[in-house]
């Protein structure tokens, strides 16, 4: 085992192969999920002015410091203000102005009463009234929004790296930032290998499986906001196989992943192509699932060979190439999100860093895992049903139940 690499020296070898990919700029309306490649710095205010965050009147406080229910203040309404009017007039003492939520705030007036504490109509279509009788004193600034609140000029509101959530969208929109400057979405092609595979609307028949990785695979590369390509399904002939690559390499891809042929069986011949044509840089990690994990270069593009084995392509997936992938959209390597979790069961393991399918619930208060159904390397069905890849390190054989480790989740997109 030894000439083995680590995962964690595998995740490095991989990683370093890999750069920044370049910036673009999108519409806001194409920028959910995109990875911002600049920082954002704010060119207004926001607010961009004093405004009312009441429908009322504004007022001078001084002018009102007494008024209360019992004996409010009645003061002249020399203006309406709605909302997206940029009012010229100042409030004089003893004046006031309807005003309404989100309204630019009168000069003068250093206050907004609510319609509820004057004795004017609530009715929105009421005439302006010339009086208004204030009920309540406020303070200083009440109800009003000043300039700046929120984001003020020169303040750094989003930093690069960040990917973008549906509020900060919003926020970019409100600061006028569009076209928005993310990082271009990585290409990666896919293909699948193997004679014994037909497509899910093909009839099974004796010997063959349907191909579900080109399906598992090309949403996990979706679920990682890269863009699939999907090369399709080559049986196990060199020649085919490097056929397919060869598209790949004419669409520059930043990267072609394989399902499958990279172990040593007869007729794996990924890897040697990718040997014969390129370079392979290793093919053996010490983990499970997924030992067979081929790294290398083809025509100089990259390739990574994830295993047949459904659920070793998938852990395969997690732990290689979706930190690629973020790495591209300059997302920085930490590691992911981790769970601590306690054990319900003893588990075994083999020495091998190994991606248990498991099932994490509170347990009076605690974080429990439990190993979820057949833990073989084909088995998807029990892959559904697990929430987390429980992680037991490299070197551990045994561990009783209550023992506590590390698990990744997997059910929410990964991030
Ligand atoms: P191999 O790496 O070719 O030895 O394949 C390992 C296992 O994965 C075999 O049982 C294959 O039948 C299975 N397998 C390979 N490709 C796929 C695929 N695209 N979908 C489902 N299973 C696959
Ligand atoms: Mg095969």
């Amino acid at each position: 085992l030894s000439s083995y690499l680590s995962v964690k020296e595998a995740q490095q070898k991989i990683l370093s192969a890999f750069n920044v990919k370049p910036v673009e700029f999108v519409a806001l309306e194409q920028s959910y999920r995109r990875v911002l490649a600049q920082d954002i710095i704010a060119s207004v205010n926001l607010p961009p002015f004093d405004n009312s965050s009441m429908d009322g009147f504004a007022v001078r406080t001084e002018d009102v410091k007494f008024a209360t229910q019992d004996s409010p203040v009645t003061l002249q309404v020399v203006a309406d203000i709605p909302a997206g009017i940029s009012p010229q007039l100042t409030i004089q003492p003893g004046q006031a102005a309807r005003i309404m939520t989100g309204a630019q705030m009168p000069k003068g007036a250093d206050a907004v009463v609510p319609v509820e504490y004057t004795d004017a109509s609530q009715d929105p279509n009421s005439r302006l009234p010339e009086q208004v009788r204030i009920l309540h004193a406020p303070r200083a600034g009440e109800y009003v929004r000043p300039a700046g609140q929120d984001v003020q000029i020169g303040q750094t509101v989003l930093t690069a790296g960040r990917k973008l959530s549906p509020q900060d969208i919003g926020l970019l929109a409100s600061l006028g930032i569009t076209p928005v400057p993310v990082y271009q979405k990585a290409r990666v092609a896919l293909l699948t290998t193997g004679d014994e595979l037909i497509q899910p609307d093909q009839p099974l028949t004796p010997g063959k499986i349907r191909d579900s990785n080109s399906y598992t695979i090309a949403a996990m590369i979706e679920m990682s906001d890269a863009i699939p390509i999907r090369l399709g399904n080559a049986p196990d002939d060199p020649q085919i196989i490097q056929k397919y690559l060869d598209i790949a390499v004419a669409q520059k891809v930043d990267l072609i992943l394989t399902s499958a042929g990279v172990s040593v069986g007869t007729y794996d011949f990924v890897r040697t192509i990718i040997q014969q044509h390129g370079h392979l840089e290793f093919w053996r990690v010490n983990m499970r699932p997924g030992k067979p994990i081929a790294f290398g270069a083809y025509k100089g593009i990259p390739v990574i060979g994830l295993p047949g084995n459904p659920v070793s392509s998938f852990v395969g997936f997690m732990v290689f190439v979706q930190p690629v992938l973020q790495k591209m959209v300059g997302i920085s390597q930490e590691r992911h999100s981790l769970l601590r979790v306690r054990l319900a069961e003893p588990v075994e393991s083999d020495g091998r860093e190994t991606y248990f399918r498991c099932s994490i619930s509170i347990q009076n208060g605690i974080l429990t895992a439990t190993l979820a159904g057949h833990q073989g390397s084909a088995n998807l069905a029990g892959l559904t049903r697990a929430n987390a890849l429980l992680i037991i390190p490299a070197g551990v054989k045994s561990l009783p139940a209550g023992a506590e480790l590390e698990a990744w989740p997997i059910t929410s997109d990964f991030d």
